[in-house]
């Protein structure tokens, strides 16, 4: 291992495209920890909802963000995000909390608060990180990079299935804007590191897409 990259493996990429499951999957096979960060911002926007402060008040939302307490830790092997002491996992997964993500992640005040969080994290032992910045902004010395994306309606019906809802067109069209957000924001928009590996996961299993990540993980001389 070069002494400009370390033992984390970062991926991001759009909505839907499987980062969680394969980063908790590949996590599990390293023996590494698993660092949600998509679940950090809804958390802080599960505070904010709560509370009743607007994404548009940037002052209140950095005091909320640094005064929310997020801690990411297994349970009896299943991951769980606690918000100040509290079980979150299922309510930051609601559709309230989707729609209004985007607004609060782009407030820099905010990212700043999460990425000190996430540092942290790494600082402890080798991870496996997932979200939208991982590679270019959070962790640029990540021993590893990938870029995870899917053809937008496979993502959806990912997603619709996921949910229980038979509604793809509906999930499509939210999927949309909360890229479109993603991808346009001034703060840490989502892009591909020049230095991530491009996976389309379309036509591919999540077992086939672990073991390509692990493959790469191990020529690169970690895990
Ligand atoms: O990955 P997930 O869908 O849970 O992420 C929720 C939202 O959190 C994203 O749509 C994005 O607005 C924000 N996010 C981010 N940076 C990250 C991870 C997530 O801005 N590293």
């Amino acid at each position: 291992m070069s002494s400009k990259t370390r033992s984390i493996v970062a991926i991001d990429g759009p909505a839907g495209a499987g980062k969680s499951t394969v980063a908790r999957r590949l996590a599990s096979l390293l023996g590494w920890r698993f660092l949600d960060t998509g679940a950090m911002y809804r958390a802080v926007t599960l505070k904010a909802l709560r509370t009743g402060i607007s994404p548009e008040d940037e002052e209140s939302m950095a005091r909320l963000a640094d005064a929310a307490e997020i801690e990411l830790r297994p349970v009896g092997g299943v991951h769980k995000v606690f918000l100040d002491g509290e079980d979150v996992s299922a309510e930051i997964r609601g559709p309230d909390v989707s729609k209004s993500v985007p607004a609060v992640a782009a407030l820099s005040r905010v990212r700043k608060a999460m990425v000190r969080v996430q540092r942290n994290f790494a600082e402890a032992g080798p991870v496996v990180a997932e979200g939208r910045d991982m590679g270019t902004v959070v962790f640029p010395d990540a021993g590893v990079k990938f870029y995870l994306d899917a053809d937008p309606t496979v993502r959806a019906a990912r997603r619709a299935a996921e949910r229980g809802d038979a509604d793809v067109t509906k999930t499509l069209a939210e999927q949309r804007e909360r890229d479109r957000q993603d991808s346009t924001r001034t703060q840490s928009p989502l892009t591909r590191a020049p230095d991530a590996e491009y996976v389309d996961s379309t036509g591919l299993t999540v077992d086939e897409i672990v073991e390509r990540m692990l493959g790469r993980v191990r020529d690169a001389g970690q895990g």
